[in-house]
């Protein structure tokens, strides 16, 4: 008889996280496996939603709660996000209370022994307390082969602690290409031992020792870094990606990650009235937040550049003031009709296919990169943190896609300086001209290859049925094991 897998889903709490893993918990759903996602209570009306469209046509997917200790580590109730806080010290101790997710964690294989955990890369801790039942543990990433494989090769050479200064060039180790970077554009952990390099290396070695990798990427976007991560550096890894195409209809695109701040139709409706191309999105993420100036500086740029535009930026609306202090004096009365600024929360997968729009300031979070390919657009590439400076690279070296804005310096949360001249310039270099047409042509198609290796027979759909048969086979040794 054929078991049904029964898949559990640990992503990390912020939203670059859950999206992809919500997303892949429903493709297994839709391949006939029971999908059901740990969330914890503030984090679960999202995701509920975000699955009522897959419960309501019969897929076996669920939620099942476990408490989350913000109130032992000082943060207010109800804090159980990263996209929620403020301060650096907040998220690390939100970190923190992730480490804390063991014993709840334990409890919950104890009680519903699934067939496997895909957990988050940031709880390398999940090995283990799968391994106590029996059940292997996939590690979800959520971003590019190439990054995975930039990341794993410094590891054993560290060529980033051989150069004489921050700013000077160093050749990324036995990668497929020449990849140059700099000390400053990696984490600080990576530079100096700090107590993220001992969870840096944990996760590493927690890689090494799962059951293997899924990863949201398709072959054809980085075929020689697919080939170079399994077969060079050894890892077990599937793609599956990309999985936000897992929702096509905008019916189910819409409730991501958390309620969009403006209302769809009335973005659409701006966007209909806009000729094909002429616009440009700018959005970084769920997470990086620049200051007031950084802010003046983007909009000053944007104006220069003379480009209608939609700019996402994380900020209320002070109903009480007429003039914002990030804006230039009069700016949104002279921008009326010609930039709409979304403050808040974007439908993000709406807007980017849009035929009116075709560039794309990103600040290169892998979610957003693939989004933004998947729309055939070119990109901006402004990287703050986490990986996203590989991810410039594979944008801008390998793929030919995107031209970066000329950001030198990792930073954690607000991201480096960058002048109002470089952004208009690197605005009218997507936009105009026949290098931004060659661009665009050049991600249209890998847009298509991407829709079709999520299609039945496509590499992603292939590799997918591969895991969930190993799944299976895993599933019947360990249940003969028992008899
Ligand atoms: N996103 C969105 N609206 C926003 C900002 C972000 O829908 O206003 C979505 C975006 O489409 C992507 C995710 O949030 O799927 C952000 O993930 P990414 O990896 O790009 O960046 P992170 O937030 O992790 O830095």
């Amino acid at each position: 008889m054929d078991i049904q897998p029964h898949i559990f889903f640990f992503p990390f709490m912020a939203h670059g996280h859950m999206i992809p893993t919500i997303e892949m918990a429903k493709i297994f759903a839709s391949r006939g496996c029971r999908a059901t996602i740990i969330s914890t209570p503030a984090n679960a009306p999202n995701i509920v939603k975000s699955i009522e469209r897959s419960r309501q046509l019969d897929l076996e997917i669920g939620v099942v709660l476990i408490k989350f200790p913000s109130k032992e580590v000082g943060l207010p109730e109800g804090y159980e996000n990263i996209n929620s806080l403020t301060t650096i010290e907040m998220m690390d101790n939100l970190f923190v209370a992730t480490t804390m997710l063991e014993q709840p964690l334990e409890q919950l294989l104890l009680e519903h022994r699934p067939t496997c955990l895909v957990a988050d890369v940031f709880f390398p801790w999940a090995n283990q307390i799968a391994a106590k039942f029996g059940i292997p543990r996939l590690v979800f990433h959520g971003t590019s082969f190439f990054a995975l494989c930039a990341d794993t090769s410094l590891f054993p050479e560290e060529p980033q602690k051989k150069v004489s200064s921050d700013s000077e060039p160093f050749v990324i180790p036995n990668l497929p290409d020449e990849i140059k970077i700099t000390r400053q554009k990696l984490p600080d952990f990576l530079n100096k031992e700090s107590e993220l390099s001992g969870f840096a290396r944990q996760v590493e070695e927690s890689e090494l020792t799962s059951f293997g990798i899924i990863v949201n990427s398709y072959y054809e976007l980085e075929p020689a870094y697919a080939d170079h991560y399994r077969n060079f550096l050894g890892m077990k890894a599937w793609h599956i990606g990309p999985t936000f195409l897992c929702s096509q209809g905008k019916e189910e695109k819409a409730p991501r990650g958390q309620e969009s701040s403006i209302d769809e139709h009335e973005c659409l409706k701006w966007l209909d009235s806009k000729k094909p191309n002429s616009v440009v999105y700018v959005c970084f993420g769920s997470v990086a937040n620049f200051d007031d100036a950084q802010l003046m500086e983007i909009a000053m740029g944007l104006e220069a550049s003379g480009k209608e535009f939609i700019w996402v930026v994380k900020k209320e609306k002070h109903e009480e003031r007429k003039e914002e202090d990030w804006l230039p004096e009069g700016f949104e009365k002279r921008m009326e009709g010609k930039g709409l600024i979304i403050r808040g929360w974007a439908p993000q997968v709406v807007i980017l296919p849009h035929e009116a729009v075709g560039g794309f300031v990103t600040h290169c979070g892998w979610n957003s990169t693939l989004e933004g390919i998947c729309a055939g657009l070119a990109m901006v590439t402004w990287p703050v943190a986490a990986e996203q400076f590989y991810n410039e690279k594979l944008v801008t070296q390998i793929l030919r896609i995107g031209v970066g804005v000329g950001v030198e310096k990792w930073a954690r949360l607000t991201g480096d300086s960058v002048k109002r001249e470089a952004i208009e310039k690197a605005v009218n270099g997507i936009m105009e001209g026949e290098e931004a047409e060659e661009m665009r042509s050049r991600a249209k198609a890998l847009g298509v290859l991407a829709s079709e290796a999520v299609k039945e027979g496509g590499s992603s759909f292939t590799n997918l049925t591969s895991l969930i048969e190993e799944l299976k086979l895993q599933s019947t040794a360990s249940d003969s094991n028992k008899d």
